[in-house]
């Protein structure tokens, strides 16, 4: 089944004592058995609830996985992941990431004697020296955030394996609809389902994909025991929202290359950073793991003054500063300030992310229209 069709059909059923199409939302928090243990595979709505069930089928099938699992937030399944390991274990984790994962590893588990080592990952050899025998997983994000590289998400699959490692990917950014990183040997997938998943700005919500049973069944254990699952109706909504993700994100990535395109060729503009230029320096990669390259895109001013991003910020109208990303509109923000304020100013130097950085959610909106936004704000 080609991507489109699995996004609207995959994992979902009629209901079956109503026919509903759509799947209803089970707002119920326990299910009555017809005799100690003899009940209909629900019993309780933290381990399983039927609408939750189609979600995590649905996004198991547009990631290639054989299992999905859900989590009240993106924060929540990264929580879960990180619990699968033991005092002393190492991770390995990029260093350009999403401001909220650095903040857990560093501040919540570090404490637990959890190790975790940051590295330019779309450089191999930095992530091979960093590896150890006691690295259990390897954390990748690609395209990274804000700075949009591209790791080889094969390669870090290698190198994982190599060390027994688990190699997780975070694919918030990219969703299944411009890689699988199941298909090119990651272990599990992680989602903020907040973002382009559910696609509208009005939900929070995260899940794993995973190919492996007994991985699967850990996981599992996790997501019941410590109990950071969603409720039925934000499953329902974004159940609601991938019915539309392939055409979303064919936009976003339309819209996308006219903004970088723009860009580029502005006088007031230094380096734009999108994958889709030639000039990325991992275009290539990109363009063999990737089906196009998506609607993210960050961007510096030459003069790199702090007070002129914030004007320009100041001057958008289509772009409304906002923290998230990933929505029908278009969003700015400023990571020094607000989604990367929690990483420390001289590690975001270390990883080459400038104060006066920009970055743009490009929406769904007419292309002209968004130019014409930048094209005022920038003047
Ligand atoms: C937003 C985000 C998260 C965290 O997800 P929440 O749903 O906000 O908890 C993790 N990774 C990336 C790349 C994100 O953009």
């Amino acid at each position: 089944m080609k991507f489109g069709t699995k996004a609207i059909h995959a994992g979902v059923h009629p209901d079956p004592t109503t026919g509903a199409i759509m799947t209803p939302i089970y707002q119920t928090s326990t299910y009555v058995q017809r005799s100690p243990g003899d009940h209909k595979g629900f019993e309780y709505s933290r381990t399983h609830n039927p609408t939750r069930t189609q979600l995590q089928d649905a996004l198991a099938a547009l990631e290639n996985g054989q299992h999905g699992l859900c989590f009240a937030t993106g924060m929540a399944a990264i929580d879960a992941i990180v619990k699968l390991l033991e005092p002393g274990d190492e991770v390995v984790a990029t260093n350009d990431l999403y401001g909220g994962s650095y903040r857990i590893f560093t501040k919540i588990f570090a404490k637990y004697g959890l190790v975790f080592k940051f590295v330019p990952m779309h450089d191999v050899q930095a992530v091979r020296a960093a590896m150890t025998e006691r690295t259990k997983l390897v954390w990748a994000e690609t395209p990274t955030n804000p700075l949009l590289h591209i790791i080889d998400i094969k390669a870090m699959a290698e190198v994982a394996h190599e060390f027994g490692a688990l190699l997780v990917v975070d694919n918030t950014f990219a969703t299944p609809y411009l890689q699988t990183p199941l298909d090119l040997g990651a272990d599990v997938v992680m989602h903020s389902l907040t973002k382009y998943m559910g696609g509208h700005s009005d939900v929070v919500m995260g899940a794993l994909i995973v190919k492996d049973d007994e991985l699967h069944q850990r996981l599992a254990f996790i997501q019941n025991a410590s109990g950071g699952t969603p409720g039925p109706q934000d499953c329902f909504l974004v159940l609601r929202g991938l019915k539309t993700l392939h055409v979303r994100m064919q936009r976003h990535c339309e819209n996308g290359r006219a903004v970088a395109e723009f860009l580029r060729q502005h006088p007031r503009v230094g380096q734009v950073y999108w994958p889709g230029l030639e000039s990325h320096p991992n275009h290539q990669v990109a363009r063999q793991q990737m089906r196009d390259f998506g609607g993210m895109i960050s961007f510096v001013l030459k003069d790199d003054k702090v007070e002129d991003a914030v004007r320009v910020l100041e001057k958008f109208q289509l772009f409304s500063l906002a923290e998230s990303l990933g929505g029908v509109e278009s969003l700015s923000g400023h990571p020094a300030t607000m989604t990367h304020a929690s990483i420390p100013a001289e590690e975001r130097r270390k990883a080459g992310l400038s104060d006066s950085l920009i970055r743009l959610s490009v929406g769904i909106e007419d292309a002209e229209d968004l130019i014409e936004d930048l094209a005022q704000a920038l003047d």
